[in-house]
């Protein structure tokens, strides 16, 4: 396997070490194949908000199993699913469901475009929507406007099409719809970003943007992938009322399968074939084992209890992280929110791709490695976000709090 992984970021190489290869996980613990434990806090980058092998969810998965892992025909499994997603959503009148967070951001967008009849879309630096070719942009030569491939293999004639701009500065937005304006099919955005380190987005611009993108015609897309089920029963949509066209999801919904979809206003997503023309399909699409770990997952979230039991774990465990760090002089910028965080090892504001990148990272190495050495797994780059799971409880959090004093005191 190139690099000895099958994604990027678990080759750890942003941390300096070698992947680990891991055996099993339960609860809040994974192990590794030397029989390592880890307290995690990556949870397997999101899906993982009942922890490893949540016994309703695999219990749901062995026994859809005995009934037929896929049958390329529509199952009863993906209607209840698809319910329970358009209950949970206000803005999601009608879902398709797809395998990933990527096929959902790459439907999206050329849902967007035959609606709207036009070409460029609009995403923000900083944000992440899967490795589809339209997303994988970089700034270009310090100017605003048209960013460059931010890999290899992907023609300029798509990259020209996607306008870069600044994560909570709506003059970036304004002055693309100035230039742009009638050529753009949508913005798609992070409501709450969680691939630059946690970075929520202000109310003020989130409004901004539904409204500018509702004068000019856009779609309005919030890729809550990451966020959808994530901080409330629903999106982030749902906390603020700021309302997307399109809606994109995977990670929970998925309860660890691998899942993706995309959702909206009735009338834009009456253009998916077979009912409209814009084609879309998928082999194992609403697979019934895929379908199950996802309802399985959702009616245990419901009732909004365990958001309740995850905002006191993290405000708990992010304001003793403070307090720690400060302890050892480090008067670093801690987010979280409900039961995600991020330790930015910067004493600076965050609010942008700019911004967090005056992170020490290799400070967050040395960090990274020494409390890993202690028995806690964070994401293996300073750029990613941590997650808490109802499977962790207090004691976890204080032996957490123990091992990062343990790593700190070993920077010295
Ligand atoms: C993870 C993620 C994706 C991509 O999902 P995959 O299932 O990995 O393809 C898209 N958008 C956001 C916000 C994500 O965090």
């Amino acid at each position: 396997m190139p690099g000895g992984v099958n994604s990027p970021v678990r080759a750890f190489k942003s941390v300096g070490m070698d992947p680990l290869i891991m055996k099993r996980g339960s609860g809040c613990r994974i192990y590794d194949e030397d029989d390592n434990e880890f307290i995690d806090y990556v949870g397997s980058w999101g899906p993982l908000i009942l922890g490893h092998c949540n016994p309703a969810v695999v219990e749901a998965i062995a026994a859809a199993a005995k009934n037929g892992s896929s049958f390329g025909a529509t199952c009863a499994r993906e209607i209840e699913l698809a319910e329970m997603i358009c209950e949970a959503f206000p803005s999601i009148d009608k879902v398709r469901m797809v395998n990933s967070g990527t096929e959902a951001t790459m439907s999206a967008i050329r849902l967007a475009r035959a609606y709207t009849g036009r070409n460029k879309i609009i995403k923000f630096e900083g944000c992440y929507h899967g490795h589809a070719d339209a997303f994988l942009v970089k700034a270009g030569s310090g100017m605003l406007t048209t960013g460059s491939q931010s890999s290899p293999g992907i023609p300029r004639s798509i990259t020209e099409h996607t306008l870069l701009c600044k994560y909570n500065d709506i003059e970036s937005v304004k002055k693309a719809f100035m230039q742009f304006g009638p050529d753009i099919a949508a913005v798609i955005i992070e409501p709450v970003a969680g691939n630059m380190g946690l970075i929520p987005a202000e109310i003020e611009f989130l409004t901004a943007v539904r409204e500018i993108t509702s004068m000019y015609g856009s779609i309005l897309i919030f890729d809550e992938v990451i966020t959808g089920f994530r901080l409330c029963y629903g999106g982030v949509q749902n906390i603020t009322g700021i309302i997307p066209d399109l809606t994109t999801l995977g990670k929970i919904i998925g309860g660890g399968l691998p899942v993706g979809a995309y959702g909206g206003r009735r009338e834009i997503m009456d253009r998916v074939a077979p009912q409209g023309e814009v084609y879309q399909a998928g082999t194992l699409a609403g697979n019934p084992l895929a379908m199950t770990a996802g309802i399985a997952t959702l009616k245990q979230l419901k009732d909004g209890e365990l958001y309740d039991r995850l905002e006191v774990l993290g405000y708990l465990l992010a304001g003793k992280i403070r307090t720690l760090f400060e302890a050892h002089d480090l008067y670093y910028t801690i987010k979280r929110l409900g039961s995600m965080f991020c330790i930015f090892f910067t004493e600076e504001e965050v609010y942008d791709y700019e911004s967090v990148q005056s992170c020490n990272t290799g400070q967050y190495a040395t960090f990274y490695r020494n409390l890993l050495n202690c028995g806690v797994y964070l994401p293996p780059s300073q750029f990613e976000v941590s997650f808490i799971s109802s499977a962790h409880d207090l004691k976890d959090i204080d032996i957490t709090l123990e091992a990062m004093g343990k790593a700190l005191d070993m920077m010295k």
